[in-house]
């Protein structure tokens, strides 16, 4: 489709939209639609009036065809909802990167009179199948997916893929599950002690998610992640955990107790262009000393070439956030990563330290481990600590901070309180062993 836009007027409306998608479909399948919308326009047009508002939306419409060149076609779907149809097949990363795109490109505000508007947007995008050419199929599945995106509480972009098969009963009930989880508070962050392994005092705690299911009681997150993940819901539930993660430091700063408190960051996460507003309006609402709070991620996360998800982690460390590097050494065997991204701190992945009394090649790897972090300039810790063995091996090594069972699980919020005032019982004990054996 050619055009620039004369005025509203001339942007194809709900059905003229539709046939474009409908010719389009039947020359080629293969397009994905997303759904704009834009956020609190209303309150644009009730504060500065409907021609106001026109101008503003003809120049958002400009705007969103020019950022997706020619081949994408924009229609008006209704008053503050657009709808954009990109030709081509993408994954589910490529859609997203869309959103940010236009989420970032809206950061340059718009000027009208004297005043500035910087629109921000809920979008929902649906990805056509191999072999739909039913438009009202896709065209719900998009409604559905910014429906979605509206009700969100902390991300504004939806996806939902259409299936080429019926979810079968057990998914469904599972994705059920978990949103009404979600729903009625059922899950819970757990907080597993890190331990400064000289002193055997708890310095810090990493949030462990919990999910206190009704029937099957407490559950461990690997599944329930995955499943979040593929249901699309890995944001929403990222930043729930964010959020109680900022409060949790809150109430341990009020009380005076400095610990340093770890946060599991999904990849999802770091390619929401929203992430660092997000994490800057935590941090202003919480009025946190951010330097003890660290986000932990996977090699996966820093391995990616994402221009995004480099900017979006200088930021947050320019906030005053630690980074860390989780599971260090599991899953990649390429390490050129590590000298682009400003790390705070490596933790060496568990298998290698619970494996330390059966296979040398452990003790190498943590060597190695150590050697790396003292050329890039930062800390060195061990998770999976379960024996006194363990721990002995460690600080022979030199390594300064570790977490595992040895000292504790994670525990619900008022245990770790207990565990910092009691002066980590297990720690005392284990002090004297130590000094013994
Ligand atoms: P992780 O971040 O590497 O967390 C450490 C995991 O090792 C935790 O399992 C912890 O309970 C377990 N662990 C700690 N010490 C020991 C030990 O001495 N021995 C053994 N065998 N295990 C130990 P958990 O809680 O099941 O979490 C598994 C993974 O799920 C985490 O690995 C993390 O990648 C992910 N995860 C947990 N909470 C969140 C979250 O809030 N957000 C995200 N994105 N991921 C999370
Ligand atoms: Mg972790
Ligand atoms: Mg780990």
């Amino acid at each position: 489709m050619s055009v620039i836009f004369q005025s509203l007027a001339t942007i194809p409306n709900r059905y003229a939209f539709l046939d474009c998608i409908q010719r389009e479909v039947s020359r080629d399948v293969h397009l994905s639609l997303l759904l704009i919308d834009v956020v609190r326009f209303s309150d644009v047009s009730s504060s500065f009036g409907y021609r106001v508002g026109d101008v503003i939306l003809e120049e958002v419409a400009l705007r969103i065809k020019k950022l997706f060149g020619k081949d994408a076609v924009l229609g008006r779907i209704s008053g503050d909802i657009f709808g954009l149809m990109l030709p081509g097949i993408h994954s589910d990363m490529q859609l997203r990167g869309f959103y940010s795109h236009l989420v970032e490109h809206f950061k340059t505000p718009i000027s009208f009179d004297e005043n500035a508007f910087v629109a921000d947007f809920n979008v929902g995008a649906v990805a056509n199948l191999a072999h739909n050419k039913d438009i009202s199929l896709l065209f719900s599945g998009a409604e559905s997916a910014l429906k979605q995106a509206k009700q969100n509480k902390y991300d504004n972009f939806q996806l939902v893929r259409l299936s080429e098969k019926p979810e079968s009963g057990r998914s469904l009930a599972l994705k059920a599950d978990l949103k009404r989880a979600f729903a009625n508070d059922e899950l819970e962050l757990y907080f597993q002690p890190k331990v400064n392994l000289q002193s055997l005092q708890i310095v810090g705690a990493e949030c462990l998610l919990r999910w206190n299911h009704p029937l099957d009681g407490i559950i461990v997150p690997g599944s329930f992640i995955e499943a979040a993940e593929s249901y699309n819901m890995m944001n929403e539930v990222g930043y729930w955990v964010l959020e109680r993660a900022f409060r949790s430091a809150f109430e341990l700063q009020s009380r005076g107790i400095g610990l340093k408190v770890s946060v599991n960051i999904s990849p999802t996460q770091l390619y929401d262009a929203n992430f660092v507003s997000k994490v800057g309006k935590l941090a202003r609402q919480y009025g946190l000393d951010l330097s003890k709070l660290e986000l932990e991620l996977t090699e996966d996360v820093a391995l990616s070439n994402s221009l995004l998800v480099k900017r979006q982690l200088a930021e947050v460390k320019a906030l005053g956030l630690s980074i860390a590097v989780d599971d260090f050494g599991k899953g990649y065997s390429n390490l050129a990563y590590i000298r682009d991204i400003a790390l705070d701190t490596i933790k060496i992945d568990k298998t290698f330290v619970m494996g330390l009394d059966s296979n040398p090649v452990n003790k190498a790897i943590i060597q190695a481990s150590q050697l790396i972090a003292a050329a890039l300039g930062c800390r060195v810790i061990a998770e999976g600590i379960e024996t006194v063995e363990h721990l002995h091996l460690l600080r022979d090594m030199g390594i300064e901070i570790g977490q595992g069972f040895l000292f504790s699980r994670a525990v619900p919020f008022d245990e770790l309180l207990t565990l910092t005032q009691t002066d980590f019982m297990v720690g005392t004990s284990l002090a004297y062993r130590s000094r013994v054996s």
